[in-house]
């Protein structure tokens, strides 16, 4: 799977996604990176890519013409016409839905704004997907097209030194993961669980899922509505909500 990366600033994403497991990923060709510079085709000599809004305003505007330039003389040069992801706070909040079904694509272009953000043509003529990483506003696009590509890399066979880590991590089936312990089994007077020292599979996996029930119900609850649950899961939900409901009951009076 190929990520390209139209910015202002290639080298904070090449130098982030270089490192540790992503950068390792790149080097054994499990994905490709290429930040693609966007004031390579800026409109004149002095590397001009921005000026000032019309009808006033703070700050810069990235112009079309260097974007839909750097655009096109990349699908030229690869072939191929890939979807644009527009890294805004204005778009869908990404999440590892989101991931999911983007990891399918073959290759994927991450349009990184900067200022004020990018005229509003650039948009419509690529036809962007408007794409944000949470309610809150960050300088550039470079960080939420860095979180986009290290969390949808983790999907993509090869990348990760055992590919069921993916599939077994928080928000797999709606559920928050349960808690990993390691050595030593006793720290600071604190025990591993039992069952985790058992060797039993079974019963470790009944706890683990017991667990992420546990956990998505005290700190996610949201995410229940969606979960695939057993019927000792469910009854277990059960028990949880009813002993929350005491709890609360009970500090009213
Ligand atoms: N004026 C814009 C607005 O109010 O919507 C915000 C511009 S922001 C300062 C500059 C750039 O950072 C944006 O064009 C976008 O690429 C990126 N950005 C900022 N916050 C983001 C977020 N939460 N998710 C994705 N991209 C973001």
């Amino acid at each position: 799977m190929n990520f390209y990366i139209m910015t202002l600033f290639p080298d904070m994403v090449m130098n982030g996604l270089g490192t540790s497991i992503t950068g390792r990923a790149i080097e054994k060709g499990a994905i490709g990176v290429e930040a693609v510079n966007i004031r390579d085709y800026a409109i004149n000599r002095h590397g001009q890519v921005d000026d000032a809004p019309y009808g006033g305003g703070a700050g810069q505007v990235m112009l079309a013409a260097p974007i839909i330039d750097c655009y096109e003389a990349l699908c030229a040069r690869i072939g191929r016409r890939p979807r644009v992801l527009y890294m805004t706070p204005q778009g869908r909040v990404f999440n590892q839905t989101v991931a999911r079904e983007l990891a399918s694509e073959e290759d994927l272009v991450f349009l990184c704004g900067h200022y004020e953000g990018v005229d509003e043509r650039t948009l419509e003529i690529l036809n962007t997907e408007n794409l944000s990483i949470g309610d809150y506003v960050l300088t550039g696009g470079e960080l939420p097209a860095m979180v986009m590509i290290d969390c949808i890399s983790r999907l993509v066979p090869g990348v990760l030194h055992n590919d069921a880590s993916a599939e077994i991590e928080s928000f797999h089936d709606n559920l928050l993961e349960y808690p990993q312990y390691s050595r030593p089994e006793e720290y600071r007077g604190m025990k591993v669980p039992e069952v985790l020292l058992s060797g039993h599979h079974k019963n470790i996996e009944t706890w683990r899922r017991l667990e992420s029930v546990r956990r998505t119900f005290d700190r996610r609850p949201d995410l229940l509505a969606g979960a695939n649950l057993s019927k000792k899961e469910s009854e277990y939900l059960a028990e949880l909500r009813a002993e929350a409901a005491g709890e609360f009951s009970a500090e009213d009076f």
